[in-house]
């Protein structure tokens, strides 16, 4: 028996947007690995172990899924919105960049709707022009980094996602990102917290930066900023795709 590895996006949370090839693909499989909550989401059934696990180990999980494969299971690793987003893709080829011996493993990625994506679209258009997308957590690289992105990227005018905005170990970096932003693009840019989305806790707040306060965001939230021609018109906001 041939096995293989598929790192799969579950969606922001809601059921229906997890894709049909995510679907067909998890009833195809032997064993499902991912941190707890994202394990969780997968029906259990027979013929299918369960492999949950913590949230720092990325690595132990990636070869973990190598190693199963390679004694001929059928592997999904799952992650929660689209896997090549801040998650699981990248630590299976890590890990295969490190074990080379696992360089012949089929390894397949499917996409699915990150969190940036279905918060935009519930607030309405907000990257509807250039954006980027940043990680606030400084878990895997110095924080001097994620203020250059910062800046260069609010000078740039791009519209910008945050990710991992503020954790209980980093209760004082998401003050710091709104100090920035503050000075770098004035107190009436619009920022959207975006809790939840898609599940049935979502809750959607836009404000304007002078407004905004660091309690506004945890770790269920994505942080949407809009670019200097970002504007609401009704309960929607939205970036025109013209040059701003
Ligand atoms: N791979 C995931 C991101 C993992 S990082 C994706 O593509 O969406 C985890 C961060 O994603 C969270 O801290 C939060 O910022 C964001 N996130 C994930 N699901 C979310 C949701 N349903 N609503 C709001 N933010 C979410």
């Amino acid at each position: 028996m041939t096995g293989w590895i598929a790192i799969a996006g579950l969606g922001p949370g809601a059921p229906s947007l997890v894709t049909p090839d995510v679907t067909d693909t998890l009833t195809l499989a032997t064993d499902v690995i991912g941190y707890i909550p994202y394990v969780a989401r997968v029906a259990p059934r027979d013929g299918l172990t369960l492999h949950p696990s913590d949230n720092r180990v990325e690595l132990d999980r990636a070869l973990h899924a190598l190693q199963l494969a390679s004694r001929g299971a059928r592997v999904v690793v799952v992650s929660s919105g689209d896997p090549g987003v801040f998650a699981m893709a990248s630590a299976v080829f890590e890990a295969v960049e490190k074990h080379p011996e696992f360089i012949d493993t089929d390894i397949r990625v499917l996409p699915g709707i990150t969190a940036m994506l279905a918060a935009a679209a519930a607030a309405g258009a907000p990257l509807g022009h250039d954006f980027c997308a940043i990680n606030l957590s400084d878990n895997l690289k110095p924080w001097a980094h994620v203020e250059n992105r910062l800046r260069m990227a609010a000078r740039g005018d791009f519209a910008m996602a945050f990710y991992n905005p503020r954790s209980k170990s980093r209760p004082h970096q998401f003050e710091q990102t709104l100090d920035i932003l503050r000075e770098e693009c004035g107190p009436n840019r619009l920022i959207t917290f975006a809790r939840a989305v898609s599940t049935p806790q979502q809750m959607l707040n836009t404000v304007t930066l002078g407004e905004a306060t660091p309690d506004m965001a945890d770790m269920r939230t994505v942080v949407l900023v809009g670019n200097s021609a970002t504007r609401r018109l009704g309960r929607y906001v939205y970036t025109p795709r013209s040059a701003s």
